[in-house]
């Protein structure tokens, strides 16, 4: 017997490169069958789905992500990486990187345990697919460390990422390039095949250029608690150096992310990261926390008792100083902005949440666009870019 046959007809097909207007994409046993022009006759027994004049995109994958609906990942429970997941599902996000903040051994421990569990139960309910872990604090610079608990900061010795590497679960690690240790950090990550990123760092052009011959490749939320000129002047004195915005900027085997909630990057800087950067090297991130779709209000950064108190304003997260504390808004709503705010064409918008995260997370083969062959993580959106219904694998988990 073969496997039921879905439809999905009445669309616009993103691809990565252009848009395929009046298309059908065809769904078999998970994958992707086929993307065609559409036609008015369909196979007998096929399930058929009308996108009503919508979108169908390939599922969005979300690399820097703290939490949702009113979980953190640093809860560092099953039932609270479920919740997350499901959510982040609800905005479009079909693959998912849950991502560390700042804590200690043992909470960074318990989200590792976590997220096998809900990872090991390999269940389309749990919504978003965990991919890996992104392994991101606690090996930030001590004057950038953000929104994140300070006392969760420190320098990374081996005995201790060895043990997190050691799980395999890390598939994304950062590091602050200009710590001590950050080149054995490098050289582990490396070694266990993680795509290696440098974040909340005051690092200079030439402190980046080591950690690149060490395997780093990208570069956290772009522009937020990073380096820039001024701030490698300050620490390191004159001649003026090379930032981390430079060397990202010069450097074609290097990508970043931004963080396009409208809150945290004016239009212009987003164009900016969009044109000078583009969307092979560019990710579209979240970096959201427990209070996408929660109501405005006070709420934990990270760990429910070692984490930072921020304010969801309705918009993005704020620190108790006002400075920013990571976003609100899932996936959906970081493309929408994209789309709306910059002259980036939807294509190019939504390689930026898929395509591009997938090749640079090594998972390219096996998802981020709309192929034959690929899994049938598949969405339909309305022609305004509204989340309509969600595929996992060809199992339809929203309608
Ligand atoms: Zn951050
Ligand atoms: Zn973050």
């Amino acid at each position: 017997m073969t496997a039921p046959l879905t439809v999905i007809r009445n669309a616009t097909a993103i691809l990565p490169d252009r848009l395929l207007p009046a298309a059908r994409v065809l769904l078999r046993a998970g994958r992707i069958l086929e993307i065609t022009k559409d036609r008015a006759r369909v196979p007998r027994d096929a399930v058929v789905v009308d996108a009503a004049g919508g979108y169908v995109s390939p599922g969005f994958i979300d690399v820097h992500v703290h939490g949702g609906a009113g979980a953190d990942f640093m809860d560092g429970t099953a039932e609270a990486v479920r919740t997350a997941c499901r959510a982040h599902a609800r905005h479009g996000t079909t693959t998912i990187f849950p991502t560390t903040t700042t804590g200690s051994p043992a909470e960074i421990h318990a989200l590792l345990t976590a997220c096998r569990t809900v990872r090991d139960e390999a269940s389309p309910a749990n919504g978003a697919r965990i991919a890996g872990v992104h392994l991101y604090g606690p090996f930030f610079a001590p004057d950038k460390v953000g929104c994140h608990a300070v006392d969760g900061r420190r320098d990374p010795t081996a005995a201790e990422f060895g043990k997190y590497f050691a799980t395999g679960l890390v598939r994304i690690a950062t590091c602050a390039a200009e710590l001590p240790g950050a080149a054995a950090f490098y050289r582990a990550a490396q070694r266990h095949g993680c795509f290696i990123t440098c974040g909340h760092s005051n690092a200079s052009w030439t402190e980046m250029a080591r950690a690149f011959r060490g395997g780093m490749r990208h570069v956290d939320h772009f522009w937020c608690a990073m380096s820039s000129v001024p701030s490698v002047r300050a620490r390191l004195g004159t001649p003026m150096q090379g930032s981390m915005e430079q060397f990202v900027l010069a450097n074609r085997a290097m990508s970043t992310e931004v963080i396009a909630d409208g809150e945290h990057l004016a239009p212009e800087l987003l164009e900016f990261a969009w044109r000078m950067i583009g969307p092979e090297r560019l990710l579209l991130v979240t970096d959201s926390s427990r209070a996408l779709d929660r109501p405005p209000g006070r709420y934990k950064f990270g760990h429910p008792l070692t984490g930072t108190d921020f304010d969801h304003d309705g918009k993005v997260g704020r620190a108790p100083g006002g400075s920013l504390a990571s976003s609100v808004m899932g996936l959906d709503h970081m493309v929408r902005v994209m789309k709306a705010r910059t002259p980036a064409p939807l294509c190019d918008v939504i390689r930026m949440a898929s395509l591009t995260p997938a090749e640079r997370t090594g998972l390219a083969s096996d998802r981020g666009s709309l192929e034959p062959g690929k899994r049938a993580d598949i969405l339909v959106l309305s022609p305004t870019l509204r989340v309509k219904q969600v595929w996992l694998d060809g199992v339809n988990v929203r309608r």
